[in-house]
């Protein structure tokens, strides 16, 4: 992973006073690919300046944790490893024993869930993490199996964030081409195909963005998953999809299916987006959460239309505040 030399100068600067050695040992860790212990990094060190000391090396280790160049990981051995963090994604680990290579993934599940535990318990929670112990593919097979390369792992995180931008654009486009066909209400039908007409828009912008990527890497596509989402592979409007077909579905019913899809889709590419460090995985989830929220204002507006065209709301008073207006919506289940 290259790290843009103004922005080290920056996190220098905000580290401290400049100093040669110090400058020399950063620009070692950052060539470097992987977990590194104290050690391997003053072995790679010392064969560039064998005046550089171990306690300097450890030291700006140190320095380097606190300005958020290197992450400190502990896989059980009774010694640290040190990691970019630099526009490097917060991740797990499963660690091979047998040869002590490590592989990074993150889970939007697991860290689900670990967010409902500690909410369920009142804890606040800063930190969490997952290690998977046990044998890798190449040590339990003899086979060479392609490895996660730590210095890709930005792209992996671009490459996956945009891999389920894609599958959830693709089965949104399946959701709304559907709803246009069952549609009666004209205007509902209409809204339907206008949204049908953007997803098939976002997805060509998708799919260009994930060529130009893999333009960038040739190797990137082979290489095994990063980010392992359950809902990835069909898309979050999936079930939404399938729930058009049943029996009965009406312009009503369909509008709140896809109010809930849209809200759901927005809410987890938001959330999952805000909490990682600036790249371009995060990039892809945020303007995706942001297309998703004027999809839902647009359905929330045409699911009020709709009931006003059908005079449901006569009998009741009209809502003078928004939070009245909510109220009425969370009522409705929508
Ligand atoms: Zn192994
Ligand atoms: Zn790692």
């Amino acid at each position: 992973m290259s790290v843009p030399a103004t922005e080290i100068d920056r996190l220098r600067r905000a580290g401290g006073k400049r100093s040669g050695k110090r400058d020399l040992i950063v620009d070692v860790f950052l060539r470097q690919q992987g977990h590194l212990s104290a050690d391997d990094l003053v072995d790679i060190i010392r064969r560039e300046d064998q005046r550089i000391s171990r306690a300097t090396v450890y030291r700006t280790l140190q320095w380097m944790v606190e300005a958020g160049i290197a992450r400190k990981v502990d896989f059980g051995e009774g010694r640290f490893r040190f990691e970019h963090s630099y526009r490097h994604p917060r991740h797990f680990h499963l660690i091979c024993k047998t040869c002590n290579q490590s592989s990074e993934f993150l889970s939007s599940d697991i860290e689900g869930l670990i967010e409902e535990i500690a909410a369920a318990r009142s804890f606040s929670a800063r930190q969490s993490v997952v290690q998977i112990y046990g044998e890798c593919e190449n040590c339990r097979t003899g086979r060479q199996a392609p490895a996660i390369d730590g210095a890709r792992t930005e792209l992996l995180f671009a490459r996956d964030a945009l891999r389920i931008a894609i599958a959830t654009e693709r089965s949104g486009l399946e959701f709304y081409t559907r709803a246009a066909a069952i549609a009666r209400d004209p205007r509902g039908r209409t809204v339907f195909q206008r949204l049908a007409g953007e997803e098939r828009e976002h997805l060509g912008t998708l799919e260009e963005r994930y060529a130009q990527l893999l333009a960038r890497d040739p190797e990137l596509e082979a290489q095994p998953t990063f980010l392992f989402f359950k809902g990835a592979a069909n898309g979050l409007f999936a079930e939404g999809a399938a729930r058009l077909l049943a029996e009965g579905v009406d312009d009503q019913q369909a509008l709140l299916i896809g109010i809930r899809c849209e809200r759901g889709s927005h809410r987890f590419f938001k959330r999952y987006g805000e909490r990682f460090e600036d790249s371009e995985g995060k990039q892809v989830f945020l303007e995706f959460a942001e297309e998703e929220k004027q999809h839902l204002d647009l359905l929330v507006g045409e699911y009020k239309a709709l009931l006003e065209r059908q005079g449901r709301d006569r009998r009741r008073p009209r809502p003078t505040t928004i939070v009245q207006g909510s109220a009425r919506r969370r009522e409705r289940g929508i």
